[in-house]
Parts: C-alpha cells; sequence; structure tokens
C-alpha cells in the first residue's frame, strides 16, 4: 500500500504543538480568545455522490440525485496576536487554474479533477499580499488537490503542518495524487507532522493546542484521509470550528451523513462526523465551518 501515499516528500515531527486532552480544549473553549479567522472562497464543482454518501437512509428518504454540485474551496486566514498569521488549506492559486500543467499537475487529475472549473475571487497571493505581513506557516486539513491548489502562491520556505502520517494515507486516489503533490511540495522543507496523543477523555483520535497557549487546537479526525486535522479556534465571538472534510455539504452536516466516493474509510469517517456534532452541541456557541459549503 506504500504506492498509494499522497506525497512522497519527506516529512518530521512538528516542531510547535502540544498534545492535550479533549477535556482541556473544552474546558478553555467557550472563553473568548485571540485568534481571528477569515474565511475566503472560491468556487468550484463536483458530484453530489462524491461529497455525499447517497445511499444512505436519510439520502435516499430525501430523494437525492447524483447531479454536478456547486461547492466552495476554502482558504482560511488565521491571526494571533503574537504568532502572527497563518492560512488552514491554501485556497487556490489562478496561476494553478491556468496552468495545472506549468504547476505539476498530471494528466490524470486535470482530466477527472476539473480544474477548469475553480474560480478564485482572490487568488492565494492576494490573500497573502492583503495580510501585509510573512506568512508564518500553513495548517492542511489534508492534502488533496483542491486543498494544496494554492502551493504555488505560498513562499517556499513557508512550513507546511499535517496530520500524523497524512502524507502516509492509503487512498487509491492518493496513486494519481502523490506526483502532484510531489511536483507542487518540490524545493519545500519536510511536511511538518503535528503530535497527537491518545485522548484520555475518549472523545477523539487526539487534540493538540497548536501554540501551546489554549487559543488554536488541531483534532485528529480519520477517515476522509487517514491524518485527516479539524481546527478550533478560540475567537472574540466565541469558539470556531473548521470541520475540513469530516464534512463537504451543509446538507450533510444537518443530516449527519457522511461524504459519498470522496473517502478513504467509511466507519471512522462517520466517526469523525459524529464525534465534531457532539462537539458543537456541547458548545452551542460554536460557529461551523464546514468543508466545502457555507
Ligand atoms: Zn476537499
Amino acid at each position: 500500500m506504500k504506492a498509494f501515499k499522497t506525497t512522497t516528500h519527506s516529512s518530521t515531527r512538528a516542531s510547535i504543538g502540544t498534545p492535550v486532552g479533549s477535556a482541556v480544549m473544552e474546558d478553555l473553549i467557550d472563553q473568548p480568545g485571540p485568534v481571528e479567522i477569515r474565511t475566503v472562497a472560491a468556487d468550484w464543482e463536483v458530484p453530489l455522490s462524491g461529497v455525499l454518501n447517497l445511499k444512505h437512509p436519510k439520502a435516499v428518504q430525501a430523494g437525492l440525485k447524483d447531479r454536478k454540485e456547486a461547492i466552495k474551496i476554502y482558504a482560511h486566514v488565521v491571526r494571533h496576536p503574537t504568532h502572527g498569521f497563518f492560512l488552514v488549506d491554501t485556497g487556490v492559486s489562478r496561476q494553478f487554474v491556468e496552468d495545472p500543467a506549468g504547476e505539476g499537475v498530471g494528466w490524470v487529475m486535470r482530466k477527472f479533477q476539473a480544474i477548469d472549473k475553480m474560480k478564485a475571487q482572490e487568488s492565494t497571493s492576494e490573500i497573502i499580499e492583503a495580510e501585509g505581513v510573512p506568512l508564518n506557516g500553513v495548517f492542511m486539513t489534508h492534502l488533496h488537490l483542491d486543498h494544496v491548489s494554492g502551493l504555488p502562491d505560498i513562499p517556499k520556505d513557508v512550513p507546511i503542518y499535517t496530520g500524523a502520517d497524512e502524507p502516509e494515507a492509503t487512498l487509491f486516489l492518493n496513486l494519481i495524487a502523490q506526483g502532484t503533490n510531489n511536483n507542487l511540495l518540490d524545493g519545500r522543507p519536510p511536511l511538518q507532522e503535528l503530535q497527537f496523543a491518545k485522548d484520555p477523555d475518549g472523545r477523539f483520535e487526539g487534540v493538540n493546542d497548536v501554540f501551546g497557549d489554549g487559543s488554536f487546537f488541531a483534532i485528529l479526525t480519520p477517515g476522509h484521509t487517514t491524518g485527516h486535522l479539524s481546527f478550533v479556534a478560540r475567537t472574540p465571538a466565541g469558539p470556531e470550528l473548521l470541520t475540513g472534510d469530516v464534512c463537504h455539504t451543509r446538507w450533510g452536516w444537518e443530516n449527519d451523513v457522511e461524504p459519498g466516493t470522496f473517502l478513504a474509510e467509511r466507519q471512522p469517517s462517520i466517526d469523525s462526523l459524529l464525534k465534531l456534532k457532539a462537539l458543537s452541541k456541547r458548545h452551542p456557541n460554536m460557529t461551523v465551518k464546514l468543508g466545502h459549503q457555507p
């Protein structure tokens, strides 16, 4: 299965972040915090059967049929008062859409991923320029094409953080993702894998206090990919959850229906969705931002 790694780019333990129990996070997150999030959306479309399990009894009952579904590709600007400016996922680089082959996207990806349908309102380079300060790092929910599509605009020396073992994830799609990811990561330092320990409180697969000050947490939420990450930020207006591709669609979130064909392992994917739903119920003040729809 090693042949199906998302990338063979080297990886190392992240130099930041501390594994903590979920109770540590949950005791803190309802207190307003110092992190600001600005979410930037690009437009895309995909088959609904990819982002929603249409065989789920609820989807069958609702009469949902496969169709082209309008979705968003997000980049989240994270501003921390002392650690500075970071991104969660990379958004869309206009250069990537206009010349995917020139950016190293393999022909299978170009043919089947409809890159020409990606429409960036703000190219990743414009997002970075608008901040007016250096980009200190990028936290990847996972290494799929629609999440690395802004990489050509990210300076080569900026650290890229992933979940532990994310580069090893064994989804079949990775076979075709690997060459593209390798090209996009070429010339960059090793991927920095955030570390996770078993959650003593048993609610998640693992939680990491990223800046060590209880303001921004990564949650290990496997299923869509092995090392998939979701994030919780403490903002002045309350906690904000970035689910990543644990849930792509609004309908899926509201009806507890996991993604369709776009996932590595179904049961862990369902478990991760239900765990994030439970988290949001325990913290009703939480703003939830889904993977690909508002
Ligand atoms: Zn995605």
